[in-house]
């Protein structure tokens, strides 16, 4: 059970996806505007928001970096555009998953349950210590990470993503557990990990070409190791 926001300008979806949810358990709110949406969230407590991206007054990720501005509540996008560039950038900016219109509603289900049980994990972790590789320090419970000393600007899902891969250096994790276990999906696409991968590597200074901390092996994985003590070439 939790309590949703439903932002969504469509009167039928809205009616149907607030029908499904409260069937289903969950407190609903629902508002038509990324404005209203905004107000909400900054009034209530909220488990989860499904977001609409085309709502009349604010275009969807304008409206997602708002809320982002706001709070940290888990976001999923409701998407008519089935435009893969436009959804690697909002995950990228903050939203948590996305569904693509017209979605069923067990797909809807499976997507909330995942993103409340990722939420919900984030929330309960106990103090946990400072993870140390090479020059690198990452912070699960400040969700700080550090290279050489230099503060790191990484996005959620980036921290997430090193953090994990930080928690067992030098060993080799298949991309289907990092969905599994970042992702916390069993499915997925491996271009969504590789553009975060891309992401993470770019602010770690360093290439796929030429690897210092983060190693892919094609077909099998990624590893996360302390650079060798040769200065770069
Ligand atoms: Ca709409």
């Amino acid at each position: 059970m939790a309590s949703v926001l439903v932002v969504e300008d469509d009167q039928f979806v809205r009616s149907a996806l607030i029908r499904h949810l409260t069937e289903a358990a969950h407190t609903v709110r629902s508002v038509g505007t990324a404005l209203e949406a905004l107000r909400e969230v900054a009034h209530f407590s909220f488990d989860v928001v499904i977001l609409d991206l085309g709502l009349p007054d604010l275009d969807g990720a304008e409206a997602l970096k708002m809320l982002r501005g706001i709070t940290d509540v888990p976001v999923i996008i409701a998407t008519a555009r089935d435009d893969e560039t436009e959804i690697v950038r909002l995950l990228n900016d903050g939203a948590d998953d996305y569904l693509t219109k017209p979605f069923s509603v067990e797909h809807l289900s499976a997507r909330m349950a995942a993103v409340l049980r990722r939420s919900r994990a984030t929330g309960d972790t106990p103090a946990s210590p400072v993870l140390r590789v090479g020059g690198l320090s990452i912070d699960p419970l400040r969700r700080q990470a550090e290279l050489d000393g230099a503060r790191l600007d990484l996005t959620r899902r980036e921290f997430d993503l090193l953090a994990f891969l930080a928690g067992r250096p030098g060993v080799v994790v298949a991309r289907k557990e990092l969905l599994a276990e970042v992702w916390q999906q069993s499915y997925g696409d491996d271009q969504t990990i590789d553009v975060h991968l891309s992401w993470l590597r770019r602010k770690l200074g360093e290439t796929a070409a030429r690897p210092r901390y983060l190693h892919t092996l094609r077909g099998v994985g990624v590893k996360l190791e302390p650079p060798s003590l040769e200065p770069p070439r």
